[in-house]
């Protein structure tokens, strides 16, 4: 599989180069540059079949001629040493939780198969540098998926105030692979940092640098895996058509799904679920897309007023408009809603919804009662992206129980000191790099 991108002609590049590069040197972001037809595959694969098993399955066919099935494997079981799980709640819903991984969110899936993905594919290269900027958990999501990797720095930026979740035995200056940098300054500034890291051809060349942005097409190819797992847990029991239903931010775990379906899953279609932030609403009725003043809601990680991987979606709507819209169903859900949600699911069901969940679960249920399900038989499968102990007071409240809390999560609230304290120039960010060998 090959990848361009969205803003030119240019000859596609390979896998490794788009997760390498993270973002096309001529602008616009890597998309797939042609389809491949996995269905062969969902034929013997079924509920007995692993996570890592489905990885190193259809990573090899995916990423042909540069994964091969051995160093695919070898990537699936050192990527996940946690799972997605499917639990069916009833006839036309369940639950798919991607919360198991080290910070509790669905980004973990991500950011471990891209992290274990490049050691492989660089095996042979001299050392890489990973640079990312860090906001909320994402730090400590790439501490782990770096951890122990053969020939590789994970540079962390941080913004000023507190660094949390990260242990000091995985700092490169004692043995481990991290380098965690507070910049005075905001999570811009750290970004604005990394960006420059990339342009800066000398800095860039002299340490192998490279990004784990959450716009690398190396974090969206592996979102699709868990879309094909729910698939193969459930193909047996179908009765009518498959829906997932996803809480949308920057629409990256969505375009995942398409991806998923352009691989040849059988769905009939993705709810598309936003808080009250839902500009993006008319974009997927075919009205454009104009961003709206952000309203914060009790799930944050939805209030996004210009999704980043609005041009990736755009690619989706320009080749066929029409398909797409019988595809993607927006939902928009408030925030009272969302909390009835995650009572009455807890009530119903004996399950713990997140706010960004119950926004799915919400929106899944309405278009489960809308007119023109009523004679398809459909089962809805709900993206479950946090862990409900990440905002266990609120799901507390909801409920009336006591929520508690993994002691991997807790240990996510722990101080540490950076490495460096540096201004936000890419000066100030050389010399601390090089002062850590
Ligand atoms: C990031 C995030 C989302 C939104 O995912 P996108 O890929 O940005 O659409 C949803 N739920 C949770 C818990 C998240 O952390």
């Amino acid at each position: 599989m090959q990848f361009r991108s969205t803003k030119s002609s240019k000859p596609p590049v390979s896998f490794k180069e788009a997760a390498l590069r993270c973002l096309p040197p001529e602008g616009g972001l890597y998309v797939p540059a042609s389809v491949i037809d996995m269905r062969q595959f969902f034929l013997y694969m079924d509920r007995n079949t692993a996570y890592h098993e489905l990885v190193s399955t259809v990573a090899p066919v995916l990423l042909q001629g540069e994964l091969n099935p051995f160093s695919a494997s070898r990537v699936a079981e050192s990527a996940f040493d946690f799972e997605p799980e499917l639990k069916q709640l009833d006839e036309r819903f369940s639950a798919l939780t991607l919360y198991n991984g080290p910070t509790g969110v669905f980004k973990d899936f991500g950011i471990a198969f891209l992290a274990a993905v490049m050691e492989e594919l660089t095996r042979n290269n001299r050392r890489i540098m990973v640079i990312s900027a860090a906001r909320g958990d994402t730090g400590v999501s790439v501490a782990h998926a770096f951890y122990k990797r053969h020939n590789m720095i994970a540079v962390l930026l941080y913004p000023s105030g507190p660094i949390r979740g990260l242990s000091p035995e995985s700092f490169a200056p004692n043995g481990g692979t991290l380098i965690p940098i507070e910049v005075r300054g905001t999570y811009d500034d750290c970004q604005r940092l990394v960006i420059e890291a990339i342009n800066d051809r000398p800095f860039a060349e002299r340490y192998s640098i490279t990004t784990t942005n959450a716009l690398n097409p190396g974090r969206l190819l592996p979102q699709s895996f868990y879309y094909l797992y729910a698939f193969i847990k459930l193909k047996k029991l179908l009765k009518g058509d498959l829906f997932f239903s996803i809480p949308c931010g920057n629409f990256g775990n969505l375009i995942s799904g398409l991806y998923a379906w352009k691989f040849g899953m059988p769905v009939r279609g993705f709810v598309a679920a936003m808080n009250v932030n839902n500009a993006f609403g008319d974009f997927f009725k075919g009205n454009g897309f104009k961003p709206h003043r952000l309203i914060p809601t009790i799930s944050p990680a939805l209030d996004v007023s210009v999704p980043s991987n609005y041009e990736r979606l755009s690619a989706f709507y320009e080749e066929a408009p029409a398909v797409m819209r019988n595809m993607v169903f927006p939902a928009v859900i408030d925030d009272k809603t969302t909390l009835t949600t995650i009572e009455r699911v807890w009530k119903q069901y004996g399950v713990f919804l997140d706010p960004h969940t119950a926004v799915a679960f919400a929106a899944a249920e309405q278009r489960a009662s809308s007119r023109d399900m009523s004679h398809s038989d459909p089962h809805f499968v709900v993206l479950a992206t946090g862990h409900p102990a990440k905002e266990a007071e609120l799901v507390s409240k909801a409920t009336g129980q006591t929520i508690e809390i993994p002691s991997k999560l807790a240990m996510l609230q722990n101080h540490t000191e950076p490495l460096a304290v540096i201004d936000p120039h890419l000066d100030a960010l050389e010399g601390a790099v090089a002062s850590c060998f």
